[in-house]
């Protein structure tokens, strides 16, 4: 395994740039804890190698293993911003329902089992639960996303899968606790509530990528979703599944939608 970070004698996590080179390191794997040499020649990318090259874990499960570790010493995590994906205000192509913010949680649970799904990271707050998932080789996908919202718990995907290469901590620690450009809402309690109310109003469904052919503007119908993209009538129901979102055109609904937007203090 090649990788970039390892533990020093004292159990820290360090980077191979703050390490001396060869067995002086005092490193050891993070994942095997075996022995580790620090490589830092003049033309290979430094690195940490095993002594004995036998360890069958990836710099990617470093990765992972460290920003569970991350949150979970430094007891805090960067919620990101929530958005519903609509043209229907003033603010542009989307609505902000919550500010980003950096929480402390009130208890921290790594890999432990939930009903049927074993988020990576469990994180409570006060009475409310949130899950964490880390995302360096595999998403979020349909059927674990079917979980979640079958069990209604806010859950955020960070997608650290860039970081695989990195040489430092920087970046991992700015993507968890300073910069949310990583982290996104797959799922929200909140605006799934806001989107099921649109949906119950509106009748008029839209697949993404088709036609629909009962525009109330456009004679000319069909129109192409694309039209509707554009459109202020246009609203996002991400509901469904990940990566399948449906259109609601809200045209015929507007004071309807103003009113659950006013509900929930969004207009
Ligand atoms: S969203 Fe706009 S373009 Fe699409 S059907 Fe509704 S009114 Fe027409
Ligand atoms: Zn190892």
């Amino acid at each position: 395994m090649k990788t970039t970070y390892a533990f020093n004698q004292d159990g820290k996590i360090v980077s191979i740039r703050e390490v001396a080179s060869g067995k002086k390191c005092n490193c050891y794997c993070i994942s095997c804890n075996d022995k580790l040499i620090a490589k830092k020649g003049l033309i290979k990318e430094h690195h940490f190698a095993h002594i004995n090259n036998d360890c069958k874990y990836s710099a990617q499960t470093v990765i992972h293993y460290l920003a569970k570790q991350l949150i979970e010493d430094n007891n805090n995590i960067l919620f990101p911003k929530l958005f519903i994906n609509s043209n229907f205000s003033n603010s542009g192509p989307s609505i902000e329902l919550i500010d980003q913010e950096l929480v402390n949680p009130t208890n921290i649970l790594l890999e432990k089992r939930l009903d049927n799904i074993i988020p990576d990271i469990i994180i409570e707050i006060g009475k409310e639960i949130f899950f964490i998932e880390i995302f360096v080789t595999h998403r979020i996908d349909n059927i674990k996303y079917d979980k979640i919202k079958q069990l209604g718990i806010s859950t955020i995907e960070i997608d650290l899968s860039s970081l695989v290469k990195m040489s430092d901590l920087d970046d991992l620690v700015k993507y968890l606790f300073e910069d949310s450009q990583k982290s996104k809402w797959i799922y929200h309690s909140l605006s799934d509530k806001i989107y099921s109310q649109i949906e119950d109003l509106c009748k008029i469904k839209i697949v993404k990528n088709g036609y629909t052919s009962n525009c109330p503007k456009n004679n000319n119908n069909p129109v192409l979703t694309d039209t509707c993209f554009k459109c202020d009538s246009r609203f996002n129901l991400p509901k469904k599944r990940i990566n399948i979102p449906s259109i609601a055109c809200v045209y015929d609904y507007k004071e309807e939608i103003i009113e659950v937007l006013k509900n929930h203090g969004l207009y």
